[in-house]
C-alpha cells in the first residue's frame, strides 16, 4: 500500500482566471505529486507505510529525526485539503451555520475576511493561512512551511497556500492579490462548513 495523489474535483483550467491551468499543472501535477512520491520513498518498508496520512503527521510532528517525513506528509495533506477548499465561482460570504459562526467569532464576514487576508499576507516566507476550529471557537492563524494545525489540536476548516509556487506564475510577487482572488472567487464554503465539528475536539 502506498499514499496516492488524490484526484481533483475540477479540471486544471476550472479556476481561471484566478488560478491558471499552467499554475495548476505545476502545483498539482509537479509539486503535490512530488510530496506524495517523496513520502512513499520515506515510508517504504516501515510502519508508517500502513498508517493514515494524519497519523504519520501526528507521529512525526515533533520528532527531530522525523522532519523530512513530517514535511512531506503534511505537504501531501495540506495540498489535498487546499484543493477541496476551492471551487469555480466560489468565494464571497458563506450562508448557514458558518455565517453565524463567523459573526459570533469575528463580528461578521468582512472582519473575518480582513483577518484572513492579514494572516496570509503577513506570513513571512512559505506557509499557509487557515480558518480553524479550536475547541468551540473559530480562529484565523498562519503556519510556516509544512506546519499543520491538526497536529496542534485544531481542526482545519479552510486553507490558502501562500508558498510562492501557489501564485508566482499568475501574480509574481503580488501575494495579496492572489489571496484576495482566493477569498472573493474560489472558497468552497460548503466544504469548509462540512469540516465543522459540533463539539469541542
Ligand atoms: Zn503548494
Amino acid at each position: 500500500m502506498s499514499f496516492e495523489l488524490p484526484p481533483l474535483d475540477f479540471a486544471l483550467d476550472a479556476l481561471e482566471p484566478h488560478i491558471s491551468a499552467r499554475t495548476m499543472e505545476f502545483h498539482y501535477d509537479k509539486h503535490h505529486r512530488t510530496y506524495v512520491s517523496k513520502l512513499n520513498q520515506l515510508v517504504e518498508g516501515s510502519p508508517p507505510a500502513r498508517m493514515s496520512l494524519e497519523d504519520v503527521m501526528r507521529r512525526s510532528a515533533d520528532s527531530p529525526s522525523g522532519q523530512a517525513l513530517f514535511n512531506n506528509a503534511a505537504q501531501a495533506w495540506n495540498h489535498a485539503f487546499f484543493w477541496k477548499c476551492m471551487k469555480p465561482k466560489g468565494g464571497g460570504a458563506p450562508s448557514g451555520a458558518l455565517a453565524e459562526r463567523l459573526k459570533g467569532n469575528f463580528g461578521g464576514y468582512d472582519k473575518f475576511r480582513t483577518a484572513f487576508l492579514d494572516a496570509a499576507t503577513s506570513q513571512f516566507g512559505s506557509g499557509w493561512a487557515w480558518l480553524v476550529q479550536s475547541g468551540d471557537k473559530l480562529e484565523v492563524i498562519a503556519t510556516s512551511n509544512a506546519d499543520n494545525p491538526l497536529v496542534r489540536g485544531k481542526i482545519p476548516l479552510l486553507t490558502c497556500d501562500v508558498w510562492e509556487h501557489a501564485y508566482y506564475l499568475d501574480y509574481q510577487n503580488r501575494r495579496a492579490d492572489f489571496v484576495k482572488a482566493f477569498v472573493d472567487h474560489l472558497v468552497n464554503w460548503e466544504y469548509a462548513a462540512s469540516q465543522l465539528q459540533k463539539k469541542a475536539a
